[in-house]
Order: structure tokens, then C-alpha cells, then sequence
């Protein structure tokens, strides 16, 4: 048996795209965890008839639980309540107890401001204390309140601010109508796998072939590619664990060369804990800084990151990093040779013992025949004398060719830490 839900993402700037929809995937990530089925995000604006239309389209839809989003705020334009009330056929009562609640909390936000009208404020407020008859509150994180509707849907109100529900979310999976509303889950194990190198079409191509292992049809696999990792998926019942282990074994003896995650985690993560007790050290030319930034963010006190050094002009990588302005002039910014120096001047300059050296042409102009947009060389080095240089001609614009970079940059760091070739 399965427990099928719905989330309902509301507020018209969220409809025009104005603001990015954080509430719908995080909810989904939440449901996915407790082993709900996700069944349809919808978005609309804050419209009466769009909010009821989408409750009913849930609910047709044989939806067990149904999340929304936004519109409980004071003014006018939040509805969400009344119209989610309407929709389960409850009437909207007062609760005093909760407008007590919101009025100490709108006592206490007031106390910072002079000359309001509390009465007006407290008027206006009076608003959020009503309930639908027989719905569960959940305190407010801000000023407004939550509301659980049991029922066929059962139906969750959340706040619009990601803060705020965030904060309620534990006070709603505890909720005795939720936890009724989800009863019939069906817990799922859930394994995330990520290759580097490999073509989306590739892995495909081994879906294609797994099709006839025994119980493949019972793993949900989906895949994506990512910042150009391939991210496998698998979502399945505990008694399928074989078939993911037949599966994965498959995976392994096709891809086992891109494959460097099977738990999980992210390249990021995995760079950080091979540099721990190492110092290490960037000179990035076409990436700005992001690969340095990339570092620094994971990097704990045990991966220590020396210095960084972002170097354009070619006096720059001369100055700053003692790459000699006559290499440059016969080989050009952007090759193997420049590279190798500013890796080697980033070791010099930081008394570091691992570096990353980044030069590309990230375009839109820059490019020339032999060395077109997308044309980036990248050399790391090892205190040992290890040096591993490469270069790659990457697709897309600016922006892509940048992160995508910094990701090639990882993994090649990856694989020289290890001791891969
Ligand atoms: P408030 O009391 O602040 O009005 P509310 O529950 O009525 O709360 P909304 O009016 O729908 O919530 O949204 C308030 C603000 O919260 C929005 O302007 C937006 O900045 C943010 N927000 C709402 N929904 C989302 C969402 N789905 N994703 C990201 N941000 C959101
Ligand atoms: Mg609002």
C-alpha cells in the first residue's frame, strides 16, 4: 500500500517567477523521506477559484494528503485557510486562545516601533485565529499559524515564508492527523550514485541491458546530470535489495572507472577529506575565484586551503605567480605549459604542497581557431613532484563553462590524491 500526496505551492509572486519556489521541493524532499508518494506540485497566484481548483484537482486525483504553502498572512490577499475550509466543508471559528498567542507575539514585535494603531494591528490579526472547526493549530513560527484538516484528503496549511515552514514542519509530521494521513506508507531505501566522465546516453545503455535482471522492475531509478556528474537514483522497497545489489553490480563492472560515489556523497565532500593535513593552493584564471570558493566552503580546520590567487592579465600571472612573460608570449595564456607554471608558482607562493591551476577561455570572445570558447587547461600538483595536466574543451555559455570547470578541477584533484591516473 502506498500514501499519496499533493503540494500546493501559492502566492502570485511565485507564479510570475519572481520569487523561486523553495517550499514545493522542500516539502517534496520531507514527504519523500517519510516514504510519501509526491504525486503533483502545483503552483498558482493568490486567486480564490485558482486555490479551490487546485485543492479539487488533488483531491480527484485520490491525493491522502494535500501541502500548501503561503497566503495566512494578515492582509486580504492570504486565503488560504478560508478557502481550504470551504473546500473540507468546515465552518471558521475564533479560537481566543490562539488570538491571545498571536497578540503576544504582535506585543512583542510592536515594542520596537512608535505610534501604531495596536488595536488596528490586533484587528487585522484576528484574521489568522480563524480556524476551521475541528483542525489541529500548530503554533506560530512567525504570526501565523498552521492548521491540520483531517479528512479524505487530510490537508496541511504551511505558511509561505521558507523560514517559517521550515520551523513547523516537526510540529506537523507530529500532528495526529498527519501521522494518520500518511499511516499507510510504505518505507523506501533510497541510494544515490554519481559517475564523472560518462555520458547520460551511457549509463542508459546499461539501464537498457539491466531490464532483464531479476527484479529490476522494481527499482524507481531516475537520472540526471548535474554540474556534468551523471546522478543516479534508486528508490526501492527494503525486499529489493538484491536486485539494486545485481543492479549496482552491473553499474560497477560497465562504469567502475567514472563511478566515484556510491554513497552519496558529493566530490566536494570527498575532496575535503582526502586533503585533510594537506595545504592547499589555487591559481585560477578563466574561473574567477570558484574553484577557490568551492574549497573553502567544505574545507574544515583539517583541509587547510592556503591561499588562492585569481590572476587575468598576464602581468599578473607574471607578478604574482612568477610565470615568465615569455612562456606566455610562445605557448599563449591558455595552455598546458601556463598552467603547470602557475600551478608551480601557487605551490611557491603559498609554501603549499597540493595546487590547482585553472586557464581558459571562458568567452563569449577570447576564442580563436585552435583554441575556440570552452578551451580550458588545468594541472595539478603534488608535493611530490606529481604533476597531472589536461585540457578539455567545454560546452555551453559562460556561466556553464565556468562551474563546469571548477567540477573537472575536483575530480582531477580527486583522482591525484588518490593516486588515480
Ligand atoms: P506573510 O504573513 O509573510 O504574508 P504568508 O504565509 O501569507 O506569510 P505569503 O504571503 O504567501 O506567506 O509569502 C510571504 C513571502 O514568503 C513571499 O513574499 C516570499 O518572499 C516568501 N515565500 C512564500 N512562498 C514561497 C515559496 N514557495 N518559495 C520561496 N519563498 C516563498
Ligand atoms: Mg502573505
Amino acid at each position: 500500500m502506498s500514501v499519496r500526496a499533493g503540494i500546493v505551492v501559492t502566492g502570485t509572486e511565485v507564479l510570475t517567477g519572481r520569487v523561486a519556489d523553495r517550499n514545493g521541493p522542500w516539502v517534496a524532499d520531507r514527504l519523500l523521506e517519510l516514504g510519501v508518494e509526491l504525486a503533483h506540485i502545483t503552483i498558482c497566484g493568490d486567486r480564490p477559484a485558482d486555490i479551490e481548483a487546485q485543492l479539487r484537482f488533488l483531491a480527484a486525483e485520490g491525493v491522502d494528503l494535500i501541502v500548501t504553502s503561503g497566503g495566512l498572512g494578515p492582509t486580504a490577499d492570504d486565503m488560504t485557510v478560508e478557502m481550504v475550509a470551504r473546500f473540507c466543508g468546515r465552518e471558521l471559528t475564533l479560537d481566543t486562545e490562539l488570538e491571545a498567542k498571536i497578540a503576544a507575539i504582535l506585543k512583542h514585535l510592536m515594542a520596537r516601533f512608535t505610534g501604531v494603531d495596536f488595536d488596528a494591528v490586533l484587528a487585522a490579526n484576528r484574521k489568522q485565529a480563524m480556524v476551521p472547526v475541528g483542525a489541529h493549530v500548530l503554533d506560530p513560527v512567525g504570526t501565523a499559524p498552521g492548521v491540520v484538516v483531517p479528512g479524505s484528503p487530510t490537508v496541511l496549511v504551511l505558511p509561505g515564508p521558507p523560514r517559517e515552514l521550515q520551523a513547523m514542519w516537526p510540529a506537523a509530521v507530529a500532528d495526529d492527523a498527519f501521522q494518520q494521513a500518511i499511516a499507510g506508507r510504505t518505507v523506501y531505501r533510497q541510494d544515490t550514485v554519481r559517475m564523472f566522465g560518462l555520458a547520460e546516453s551511457g549509463l542508459a545503455e546499461t539501464l537498457r541491458d539491466a531490464e532483464s535482471l531479476p527484479g529490476f522492475g522494481d527499482l524507481e531509478i531516475t537520472t540526471c546530470l548535474r554540474r556534468g556528474e551523471v546522478e543516479m537514483v534508486t528508490r526501492y522497497e527494503p525486499q529489493s535489495e538484491p536486485a539494486y545489489a545485481r543492479l549496482m553490480e552491473l553499474v560497477r563492472s560497465r562504469h567502475g572507472d567514472t563511478l566515484f560515489s556510491e554513497d552519496g556523497s558529493l566530490v566536494d565532500d570527498q575532496v575535503a577529506r582526502i586533503l585533510a593535513g594537506r595545504r592547499i593552493a589555487t591559481a585560477e584564471s578563466c574561473t574567477g575565484g570558484l574553484l577557490a570558493a568551492r574549497l573553502t566552503e567544505r574545507a574544515g580546520s583539517s583541509a587547510y586551503v592556503a591561499g588562492a590567487v585569481v590572476a587575468y592579465a598576464n602581468e599578473a600571472k607574471a607578478d604574482v605567480l612568477g610565470v615568465a612573460p615569455g612562456l606566455i608570449e610562445q605557448c599563449g595564456a591558455v595552455s598546458q605549459e601556463v598552467a603547470e607554471a602557475m600551478a608551480a608558482g601557487a605551490v611557491r607562493r603559498f609554501g603549499a604542497d597540493t595546487a590547482v591551476a585553472i586557464t581558459g577561455i571562458a568567452g563569449p570572445d577570447g576564442g580563436t581557431e585552435d583554441k575556440p570558447v570552452g578551451t580550458v587547461w588545468f594541472c595539478v600538483m603534488l608535493g611530490d613532484g606529481t604533476t597531472v595536466s589536461r585540457s578539455v574543451r567545454l560546452p555551453g555559455e559562460r556561466a556553464d563553462i565556468r562551474e563546469r570547470s571548477t567540477t573537472v578541477a575536483m575530480h582531477m584533484l580527486r583522482r591525484a590524491l588518490l593516486g588515480l591516473s
